[in-house]
């Protein structure tokens, strides 16, 4: 089965998932924060991932907003 490996948007931890699962519409949900992350059935793998890099980039912003306040 091919797994792939992708840090959480939200908490970053790394999640390894089978990826014809979430091609299927099946969802995966990070055991560390419980984000349930899936695509629609039917959607394309490429817009899944530059959703996913997009959420990751504002999952970085607000840690460094954090990070700013101290
Ligand atoms: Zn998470």
């Amino acid at each position: 089965m091919p797994e792939t490996e992708i840090a959480c948007p939200v908490c970053q931890s790394p999640l390894v998932f089978d990826a014809t699962l979430l091609v299927r519409g099946d969802k995966i949900t990070c055991g560390t924060c419980d984000t349930a992350i899936g695509i629609e059935p039917g959607g394309n793998t490429k817009a899944t991932m530059e959703a996913f890099a997009a959420a990751r980039r504002t999952a970085e912003a607000l840690k460094v907003e954090r990070k700013k306040r101290g």
